[in-house]
């Protein structure tokens, strides 16, 4: 992609991609790069302070998600959290059956990993959507099986920004008595996350999403659920993740979201605004349609397809004026394939291909909504003429 001046300002719309690190999370973990830099397994001082530190971000944590910190695991990456929660969660139950369910419209990181469960036998159920990518719940109870050993869905897709019924299926899950895992990756800056409430036995988040550093996930597990560890060594985060702790990762984790959650009262509206002048502003553009859910939807997804265009050629088109954005999930854009999501939700190709999404944060600015919206429409229509 073309090398921006130093003059011309990015205007970022990729926030369910990645977001910078919030300035104030940077200073919270800073110290745990240079002084306080003891290995949080030594019984000195500053192994101590490691572990104090360690300790309080735990208690931070859990107090937000509303449980206990002996539930929260610290881990490498939200995709690990999803690993460590489906595989450890599948092998430590393999005496009590071989069924998992899930949707098809999961990050590749719960799909790919049921998919390797299913060399050690493990069968997968996907439960059908909608043409706005919602689960029904009823659909997960008539799934269930006595096999089933663990249902795994998503609280907000990070594609179309659609919310799912999370707290109906929990409750579907906990009267039949079946482990139920929740990606919460993208919910983690902009929704209240209180594992209580949502009738969860594991759910998984991931730092970066939500202001804070890069390669930082965590795992919440309910007190009584036996998962087995997915990474062996040491007896770090109680025996569920070997490796020496990520101190200053850790507590650039906790800090990071707590700021996210404490600010999701001030800053959604904001951006939900932002979202619905992008959103009324491109559905001028003709044969264009929203994708996802019209109100149950993550208050800073925007997300479209144009009928009759490819994606990419969109976002080149967009990177040329300064535009950071995405056609779908960071991870399948550069491949010509159709997001596995919209295939769910039953989009034809020619529509599938043409998909794009915006993702606001709290740094963007009503002037940026107005640049997108004078703009594209003149990019999609030279496209069309193109036939590109
Ligand atoms: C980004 C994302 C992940 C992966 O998190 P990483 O920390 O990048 O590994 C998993 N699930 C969803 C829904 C995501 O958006």
């Amino acid at each position: 992609m073309s090398e921006r001046t130093a003059t011309t300002r990015t205007i970022y719309l990729d926030h369910a991609a990645t977001t910078a690190l919030d300035r104030r999370v940077l200073d919270t973990m800073i110290p745990y790069f240079t002084t306080e830099y003891g290995n949080a397994s030594s019984i000195y001082t500053l192994g101590r302070h490691a572990m104090q530190a360690i300790d309080s971000s735990r208690e931070q944590v859990a107090e937000i998600l509303h449980c206990r910190p002996t539930e929260i695991a610290f881990v490498g990456c939200g995709s690990e959290s999803d690993n460590l929660a489906i595989k450890g969660m599948a092998f430590a139950s393999q005496k009590k059956g071989n069924h998992i369910i899930t949707s098809p419209i999961e990050h590749h990181a719960v799909l790919h990993t049921c998919q390797y469960l299913e060399r050690f036998g493990f069968k997968t159920t996907y439960l059908p959507v909608d043409e706005y990518a919602r689960i029904n719940p009823d659909d997960v109870a008539r799934a269930i099986t006595d096999q089933t050993v663990l249902v795994s869905v998503m609280y907000a897709n990070n594609e179309v920004g659609t919310i799912e019924p999370i707290a109906e299926i929990g409750r579907i899950c906990r009267a039949r008595k079946i482990p139920f895992h929740v990606d919460a990756v993208q919910a983690g800056g902009a929704l209240p996350i209180d594992v209580a409430a949502l009738n969860v036995d594991m759910l998984s988040l991931s730092a970066h999403k939500f202001y804070g550093p890069k390669g930082m996930g965590i795992l919440y597990v309910r007190q009584g659920m036996r998962i087995l560890p997915q990474l062996q060594g040491g007896s770090q985060e109680r025996g569920r993740r070997a490796g020496t702790e990520n101190v200053a990762g850790i507590v650039g984790t906790a800090a990071a979201l707590q700021l996210a959650q404490e600010e999701l009262t001030e800053v959604t509206p904001r951006i939900q605004a932002l979202r619905d002048r992008l959103i009324a502003g491109i559905l001028q553009i003709p044969n264009s349609r929203l994708t996802g859910h019209p109100t149950e939807r993550l208050p800073n997804n925007a997300s479209f397809c144009f009928e009759g265009v490819e994606g990419e050629s969109i976002l080149l088109n967009l990177d040329l004026l300064g535009v950071a954005a995405s056609t779908g999930s960071a991870c399948t854009s550069g491949s010509v394939d159709p997001s596995h999501v919209l295939i769910a939700m039953g989009f034809p190709p020619e529509w599938s291909h043409g998909s794009l999404r915006l993702t606001l944060g709290k740094e963007n600015t009503e002037e940026d909504v107005e640049t997108i919206i004078s703009a594209l429409p003149g990019i999609i229509e030279k496209l069309r003429n193109l036939g590109i």
